[in-house]
């Protein structure tokens, strides 16, 4: 029984030590990929991007393309890296469909912690489709509560865009 529970004491303290201790970036699990520290099947390796298979995978050949920079949200991205990272989604995109033999892609980001994303490292989700996969389109996963007009939207937008 004492050996039984010397790993799940392991585990409590150090999880918490990794949080106090580490930077965001030795902590953050997409950093790690990035330099080398744990291991990932690596798909591309580029000066500002890499890709990588999804170790839960949605669909065979689920991609996963991350800038080398460990930023949140897409909207804080350089605009060199957001180049960068669209450029190698594009480039992966044909390479990823093909070698899965599937009809499509879907490429999507869960851009803060609302809205999903549970690693706050940008990253791009290359998906395989097939027609009968059984999953949705983006539009499946709204309720579709709206409730403002759309050009009291487009203004407010607007406003901001400038
Ligand atoms: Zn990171």
């Amino acid at each position: 029984m004492g050996r039984g529970m010397a790993p799940r004491h392991r585990e409590l303290t150090l999880a918490p030590r990794r949080v106090y201790v580490s930077p965001m970036t030795t902590s953050c699990i997409f950093c790690r990929i990035v330099g080398g520290e744990i291991p990932a099947e690596v798909v591309a390796r580029e000066p500002d991007v890499v890709a990588f298979l999804d170790v839960q995978p949605l669909a065979d050949g689920h991609v996963l393309v991350v800038p080398r920079a460990h930023v949140a949200a897409v909207e804080d991205l350089e605009p060199a890296a957001a180049a960068a990272l669209f450029e190698a989604v594009l480039h992966l995109a044909g390479p990823v469909r093909e070698a899965l033999g599937a009809a499509g892609t879907t490429i999507g980001i869960n851009n803060g912690a609302a809205t999903g994303q549970t690693i706050p490292h940008v990253h791009v989700h290359i998906v395989p489709r097939w027609p009968d996969d059984g999953a949705g389109s983006i539009h499946t996963i709204f309720p579709r509560k709206t409730r403002r007009p759309l050009g009291e939207v487009g203004a407010a937008i607007r406003q901001l865009v400038g």
